[in-house]
């Protein structure tokens, strides 16, 4: 007897009336027509099951904060690291707590199975550490919570950071983080990132860095990052975040970067909600939209997943732990549009997050830990579209969260009658472009 079977799903390949039967943890069988019985079954009425959600980059620390002690009046990341700075030393640990747990409870209910958190390292109390170490420990059973050590005000240019950064990382926290964009000059962020690595090297641990937020063309510590990661071994273990300069810079040098970091089996990680909030403030018209060269990583072979970053904090006072808005803004600003395209973007937030942060059992196949998310819509497109509704959310074979389908009553005078935005169908006119919408792009030939 199994724990759970779900029946007639469909799946994010595109195989119909699957069935996905749970047992002890694990996904015992992913078959049509399985007969057997269980604890409990769910028709998944040739609905998609996913693999659970996954956010490579947050900051728990901060989140749902908004407003406090004031709001971030220019918009900007700078004056959203300052507010910041005067939160921090005004909140306890128990403040954090409660924040990341009440947000943890949106994101489990979103479908979100794991996250990798960046704690600020720049308090000589930790508190945000000791208060994230708790919360690890206290959602494992529903969330797989990574956490950074992430020295915001810059592990040089804060005289305390390194000692709080290698104490946070004594206490437990999973990776090395680092902001060299936001260090006192050029020489001393390539400096951070190279001490940042050895550490992580040292450790045997993962590296993601906040890299080259800005707008600054000549800002290219990803450059130093990808040669770290090459002189340290660290291939496949080092993960950029935002990237964003990457937009503004020039072609040519691109053509140089990219290769580069292929090399190196860096990951990329474009924060698009964020990215295309805070990028381009100091442009009047034409201005940039600050989001890095998504199109042309995920073409050269890097693998890119996108991040939600913040929910209502102070840089960006919307958001609601969804990861279906984080594709849909991403598919937007990266203008990607064909069919395979904007089934990318799905995977963008799902099994390419999951691979970055070296997730282990992740997937809908036997064998694979039984943790998936049924939605309210039939493939990864009209999953992004609707930004579907979840209508369950299992984690270790146990239904964790659930919702009654959106059905929308409507009456145009000829009675009362059911609509089920999910059930419009797709009609193809022709067979699916090739990856990257078969637009060429002269500039790398
Ligand atoms: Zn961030």
């Amino acid at each position: 007897m199994f724990d759970l079977l779900i029946k007639n799903a469909t799946l994010t390949d595109g195989q119909t009336g699957v069935d996905i039967a749970c047992k002890d943890g694990k996904i015992a069988a992913v078959e049509a027509g399985i007969t057997a019985e269980a604890a409990e079954v769910i028709d998944a009425g040739g609905q998609l099951v996913s693999p659970p959600f996954v956010d490579p980059h947050f900051h728990m620390d901060a989140t749902l904060s908004l407003g406090t002690p004031r709001m971030n009046v220019s918009g900007t990341l700078l004056e959203g690291i300052a507010l910041w700075g005067e939160l921090k030393p005004i909140q306890t640990v128990d403040d954090i707590v409660a924040r990341a747990l009440r947000y943890c409870e949106l994101a489990v209910a979103k479908g979100i199975g794991a996250i990798r958190s960046h704690v600020d390292t720049c308090d000589d109390e930790l508190k945000g550490v000791q208060a994230l170490l708790q919360v690890r420990a206290q959602v494992k059973d529903y969330l797989d919570l990574q956490l950074v050590a992430f020295p915001q005000d810059g592990v040089l240019r804060d005289p305390t950071a390194m000692q709080n950064t290698i104490r946070a990382l004594d206490m437990g926290v999973d990776v090395v983080g680092g902001i060299p964009h936001f260090e006192r000059t050029m020489a001393e962020g390539a400096e951070s990132v190279r001490l940042l690595c050895e550490i992580a090297a040292k450790r045997g641990l993962m590296v993601d860095m906040h890299c080259d937020e800005s707008d600054d063309p000549q800002s290219r510590h990803i450059e130093t990052l990808a040669c770290e990661t090459q002189r340290l071994g660290l291939n496949g273990r080092v993960a950029g975040s935002h990237l964003t300069s990457m937009h503004s810079m020039d072609n040519y040098y691109v053509s140089k970067l990219i290769p580069l970091m292929v090399e190196a089996g860096v990951h990329a990680i474009p924060n698009p909600l964020i990215n295309i909030m805070l990028q381009g403030r100091h442009d009047s018209y034409p201005k940039r939209r600050g989001q890095t060269r998504v199109r042309e990583l995920r073409d050269a072979g890097i693998t890119v997943g996108f991040g939600s970053d913040c929910v209502m904090d102070p840089w960006y006072s919307l958001g609601k732990a969804d990861m279906l808005d984080v594709a849909f803004m991403g598919l937007h600003v990266g203008q990607l549009s064909s069919r395979a395209d904007m089934a990318w973007c799905f995977d963008a937030v799902t099994e390419n997050s999951a691979r970055i942060m070296g997730l282990q059992g992740y997937g809908v196949a036997k064998g694979c830990a039984a943790n998936f998310v049924l939605l309210q819509a039939t493939d990864p497109i009209e999953a992004i579209r609707l930004r579907a509704h979840r209508l369950a959310v299992v984690r270790k074979g146990r239904v964790i969260a659930r919702s009654n389908p959106v059905i929308h009553e409507v009456n145009l005078g000829a009675g009362q009658k059911p609509l089920d935005e999910a059930r419009v169908p797709f009609v193809s006119e022709g067979p699916d472009p090739v990856i990257s919408g078969g637009i060429r792009d002269s500039r790398f030939e």
